[in-house]
């Protein structure tokens, strides 16, 4: 028999797969979809065969050394859909298959999918390295072990610890015994979901919600809807009843939520509807969880999954259809490449597997909305679905706008603009012993520092933005790479001894409004108190149980709660992202407003919002105080046809970075002058803008410039595709990066 190759890709950043010879003995397991263990260079790796029976490589091929699955881990879709990634997006393949597996698979244990066999398992309290010098001083074997089955993801048969990694009976036998991990029969499938108990679904669907599930039962194969409705308009019994209707019929779904949004809430909603179908793949799991999460969904004994941004790929089993739940949300797209965005992935899934895409929001990207005045038939048009009114025809809560620059402002409150308009609604609403969520994206104390006589700001040493104010402890820190330093006692320029405080963030707020109301229990929630591992569930499980009267916060407030005793919902500035040099900052504003101002009044005592602004004619906040959705859309689509920015046209982000100022800046001229030459050569409709610096010019000590090219997607994807060939190979600094239908232009 003549000799058989295949092709493997390896997560790694590499363009193109390596060809690897099959052994005889591994030929009915070395076939696509399926991890093997192959020589590179003095190491093994694990990768995926992406294709056998290619041919020959001119150099002598290495041969294939194991095969670690029984059945092809990754299906043939998902394969596909990698491919599609990767040339879309302009990003090495090996980066794109590598997402299509959790870490704990690219291991080179086997036995992934076996069920029973004796595995060894670390407790799930890992030991901290304090604890692992101290406990393991005097055996450093027990420690290599831990530490492998640890690289494993938590747990590791011990056969293949013994096999093939040569850690001997004894020893696995006594870390076990030490109480570090336990030796189980069966696979251990961790669910630390299991206790959470479900809330029961509506019992019935309103006449708005039954008209949207006739829509969508009328979507083909690879077709999709836009939900729109209003915050509190039901859109999650939509996405329930749907998901219902597809287990009937014997298929599988996915439903995305922000990252944000993978509240025990939501968690709770699908558990209570679905129960044990339901896998659910919150990014604080560990290794070990997340793998027991997809090996569940894999063999069919899960048949939903939830979660955010990279649920997208999870290997639910005849796919029926996938939800997006605020779509608009920038959180489903990739920071790393491939920099995918979830939504677009989730419809070219949609289209290789014969699903259905429900893409739900109240603020809908402008993206999303163009798409529903496509034509049908165009492959990308999507069917509009609304469900224009509240459940319970429950108003939605008037909004006030107070405008800073003539209202009367509380005296004593520092820096702080405070009107008596929200003090004393803050008051009232307390008083009536109801909840109050306070909006600030801003966090810190103050965003920065400026000494009142020079004029002079504290910058960052690595990054060009202004060191932010922090209290308990006091500190400078940058926001973009967590440099810090002490606060100075006097200006660094000019010597001055007053520094003062400019922009109030979610501390200073803090401390204002437990000076003005001692008596209200105070929760505050941003990046700086939702850094542990559930902290963020246990701040809103507070709210639920209203242990706390004011929850204050940024952003992260805004999205998907549903407390019916909070009444009141202050905008403390709605200015902070107005004006950011970023064309979605009127877009962004109005959907934070007005998914904020719909955690107001969701229960039957009702509510109202109060917003602080100095800008009240911005189209954002008259659109959003109004609640006319339909009406900011229109103006913000007529304001990107010229200058023209997406959905009109398309957009890549080239960007440059390096340590050296002057080199980025010369190799982001290369760059553009390349693009130039490239769209005169093939008479491309595409326009190079720049080069110039970035927005934020430094992060992390590294320049940044960058050239943007905007036209048609379809000749954008030529020059996406002619860059990542001739950047394949490069491997120098400065760094170039392929940003497609980028979310952020700072
Ligand atoms: P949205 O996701 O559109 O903001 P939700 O799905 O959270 O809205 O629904 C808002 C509230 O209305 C929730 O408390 C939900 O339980 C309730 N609800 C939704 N559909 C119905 C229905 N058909 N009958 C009664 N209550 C409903
Ligand atoms: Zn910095």
């Amino acid at each position: 028999m003549s000799p058989r190759f295949a092709e493997v890709v390896l997560p790694l950043p590499l363009a193109t797969p390596y060809t690897y010879r099959i052994p005889d003995e591994l030929a009915d397991r070395a076939i696509p979809g399926s991890r093997v263990v192959v020589p590179v260079r003095r190491r093994s790796l694990t990768g995926i065969v992406t294709a056998i029976g290619v041919e020959a490589p001119a150099m002598a091929a290495r041969d294939i050394e194991a095969a670690l699955d029984p059945e092809p881990s990754v299906p043939a879709a998902l394969l596909e859909l990698a491919r599609w990634m990767s040339g879309y997006y302009g990003a090495p393949i090996g980066l794109a298959v590598k997402l299509l597996l959790p870490t704990a698979f690219w291991g080179t244990a086997s036995g992934a999918g076996e069920r029973t066999e004796r595995v060894l398992a670390l407790a799930s309290e890992r030991l901290t390295l304090v604890e692992r010098d101290e406990r393991f001083r005097r055996r450093p074997r027990q420690r290599a072990l831990y530490e492998t089955v640890e690289a494993l993801g938590g747990s590791a048969p011990v056969r293949h610890l013994m096999e093939q990694l040569g850690f001997g009976d004894g020893l696995i036998r006594a870390l076990a015994r030490s109480g570090a991990a336990s030796i189980e029969q069966n696979e251990r499938l961790r669910d630390p979901f299991a206790g959470v108990t479900g809330t029961p679904p509506p019992a019935r669907a309103t006449t708005a919600q039954e008209a949207a599930l006739a829509g969508i039962a009328r979507l083909g194969p690879g077709t999709g809807a836009l939900l729109l409705g209003v915050t509190g308009s039901g859109k999650t019994m939509v996405y329930l009843e749907a998901v219902r209707r597809e287990l009937t019929a014997g298929r599988g779904a996915i439903v995305l939520v922000p990252e944000i949004g993978l509240t025990p809430q939501t968690v709770s909603r699908f558990r209570g509807a679905f129960g044990d179908q339901v896998a659910v793949l919150h990014s604080a799991l560990s290794d070990g969880e997340r793998a027991d999460a997809w090996r569940l969904l894999r063999r069919g004994e899960r048949r939903v999954a939830v979660g955010a941004r990279s649920a997208v790929l999870a290997p639910v089993a005849n796919l029926g259809l996938i939800v997006i739940d605020e779509e608009h949300e920038s959180s489903y797209k990739n920071g790393e490449a491939p920099r995918y965005h979830a939504r677009e992935v989730a419809g070219v899934r949609a289209r290789i597997e014969g699903a259905r895409l429900l893409l739900g929001s109240a603020t809908p990207s402008l993206e999303t909305v163009a798409r529903t005045r496509l034509p049908a038939g165009d492959p990308a048009a999507l069917v509009r679905l609304d469900l224009p009114d509240r459940i319970e025809s429950r108003p939605l809560p008037p909004v006030e706008i107070v405008d800073l620059r003539t209202a009367p402002l509380a005296p004593g409150t520092g820096s702080v603009a405070w009107s008596v308009a929200l003090d004393e609604a803050i008051g009232a609403a307390l008083g009536r012993g109801e909840q109050v969520i306070l909006l600030l994206n801003r966090r810190g104390f103050a965003a920065f520092l400026q000494c009142p006589d020079c004029g002079s700001v504290r910058h960052c040493p690595d990054c060009t933005i202004s060191l932010t104010v922090h209290q308990t402890p006091p500190v400078l820190r940058c926001h973009y790479c967590g440099h810090e330093e002490p606060v100075p006692s006097a200006c660094a320029e000019c010597g001055g001894i007053v520094q003062r405080m400019r922009g109030v963030g979610t501390q200073q707020l803090e401390r204002l409004v437990s000076e003005r109301f001692p008596d209200a229990r105070i929760g505050r929630m941003d990046l700086d108190t939702t850094s542990t591992k559930w902290s963020h569930q246990r701040i809103l499980e507070a709210v639920e149980r209203r242990e706390i009267d004011i929850l204050i916060g940024t952003q992260m407030i805004a999205k998907g709660l549903d407390f019916p005793n909070v009444t009141l919902v202050g905008v403390v500035d709605a200015d902070t992202g107005l004006n950011l040099p970023d064309f979605r900052a009127a877009e962004r504003s109005f959907q934070l407003l007005a998914q904020v101002g719909g955690r107001a009044g969701r229960g039957p005592r009702g509510g109202k919002v109060l917003v602080q602004t100095r800008c009240p004619d911005h189209h954002a906040l008259v659109h959003a105080a109004r609640h006319d959705t339909e009406a900011f859309l229109v103006e913000e689509l007529a304001l990107r046809q010229n200058p023209p920015a997406p959905p009109v046209q398309s957009l890549v982000n080239l960007v440059v970075s390096g340590l050296n100022e002057i080199e980025v800046g010369a190799t982001a001229a290369r760059v553009a002058d390349w693009c130039q030459r490239i769209i005169d050569r093939h008479g491309l409709p595409v326009v190079v803008l720049g080069p110039a610096p970035c927005p934020v010019a430094r992060i992390k000590e590294r320049w940044r410039w960058h050239a943007v090219l905007r036209g048609p997607s379809r000749d954008l994807g030529r020059l996406v595709r002619t860059a990542a060939r001739s950047l394949a190979r490069r491997r120098r600094e400065p760094a170039i990066v392929i940003d497609r239908d980028p979310v952020s232009m700072l």
